[in-house]
């Protein structure tokens, strides 16, 4: 058999993409400005509904800083921080200088634990301090608890910062992610449900709001014919020719994340009879995820001793790539000094956890050689 690498989650072309490249090359538009950047966000603004502006930047990470600043984060704040996530979702708060109190997560959805986070607030008032900003996930593209959250949120009159960095087609109760914060953000880097080979997207309620976003993005510079600056900047917006791309993989995304749901399936399919592994699947129907990586937690009590990492060194043998949960950011050498509110949820995921070949891509053929991994692990 065939022994390529299959990956966790490649890159997938739609098969337009260069048409919107070479078009930035015929009109030389190869710049962080032109007709791809600003195609690129009015694609995001009608696919996501709820009239948002979208701003796109240079990636996920910068938009998750902006956001910040946007919601005035600075030196000495406080902000409240999802603590099993990718780093990026925490590490803007600290280029802000600004502290992260980072919070469990609830065993529904994997995402930031409601109960954790009030007692959090609560405790963050009474030493005088009001939390700048919620930093809220949705991992693995399943939504967090949206209702609980929002409640939380504005019985204490803070903002939400909902990082959809891995929620792109991903809805609520028929809402799009990425327009349930009061800022939301998104990613393209190459391995996520679309890329624009690297980028991101900031989503704003208002287009104020977005121009603002825009203006830190371009280096701040304020309306004069020489170069003159009023606040700090960034060189934080997209390139025209990734923008292409990014059209090209507008038109596909929709499919990309049907197929994603199919591996899901897939994957609960093919565990549905070993006892002991369960496929990561959202609590309820009101949840649309799109399942950017499936995710296994296995009870190595059930399994006769086999774990997550015996199943990961027995993919990697085969050339299948998988990889270990989101290691909690409270576990984490950078961010272990900081506070942490929640039990072990999270950790406990970590720990038992593994995220599976995802990508849309993915062939027959990768299916057979992943199931027969798993029969063969499984006897
Ligand atoms: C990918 C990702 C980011 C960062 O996005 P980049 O475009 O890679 O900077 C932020 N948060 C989460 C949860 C992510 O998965």
């Amino acid at each position: 058999m065939n022994n390529t690498k299959i990956w966790l989650s490649s890159p997938h072309m739609g098969g337009n993409e260069q048409k919107f490249v070479n078009e930035a090359f015929d009109t030389n538009w190869v710049a962080p400005l032109g007709p791809n950047v600003n195609g690129l966000e009015q694609d995001l603004e009608l696919y996501l509904g709820q009239e948002v502006s979208v701003g796109a930047l240079s990636s996920g990470t910068a938009a998750i800083h902006l956001g910040l600043i946007l919601l005035g984060v600075q030196t000495g704040d406080v902000v409240l921080c999802q603590s099993m996530t990718f780093s990026a979702s925490a590490n803007p708060i600290l280029y802000q200088g600004a502290t992260p109190i980072f919070i469990d997560s609830e065993p529904e959805t994997w995402n930031l634990c409601p109960i954790a986070l009030e007692v959090a607030i609560k405790d963050s008032l009474s030493q005088g301090n009001t939390p700048k900003a919620i930093i809220a996930v949705h991992l693995y593209g399943v939504p967090y608890q949206i209702e609980a959250v929002r409640k939380i949120a504005d019985k204490y009159g803070i903002p939400i910062l909902e990082d959809s960095a891995e929620a792109l087609g991903s809805s609520y109760k028929g809402q799009k992610c990425g327009t349930f914060g009061d800022i939301g953000v998104l990613s393209f880097n190459g391995n996520k449900i679309i890329t624009t080979s690297g980028g991101g997207a900031i989503v704003t309620k208002t287009k104020a709001q977005k121009d603002k976003a825009v203006f830190y993005a371009t280096q701040s510079r304020d309306d004069a014919p020489h170069y003159q600056h009023s606040h700090i900047g960034y060189n934080y917006r997209m390139s025209n020719i990734s923008a292409g791309i990014g059209r090209g993989q507008m038109e596909v995304l929709d499919t990309h994340v049907d197929l994603r749901r199919q591996m899901q399936e897939f994957y609960v399919d093919l565990f549905q009879d070993i006892a002991g592994v369960g496929v990561f699947t959202a609590p309820t129907t009101d949840y649309y995820p799109n399942y950017w990586l499936s995710a296994i937690i296995i009870d190595s009590e059930l399994t006769n001793g086999i774990t997550n990492e015996t199943l990961r060194l027995a993919f990697e043998a085969e050339n299948i790539e998988s990889r270990p949960l989101w290691k909690p950011m409270h576990l984490q050498p950078i961010f272990e000094n900081y506070p942490y509110y929640g039990g072990t949820v999270s950790e406990d995921l970590f720990n038992n956890g593994l995220c599976l070949p995802s990508g849309s891509n993915l062939t027959n053929e990768d299916r057979s050689r992943i199931a027969s991994v798993v029969k063969r692990i499984f006897v």
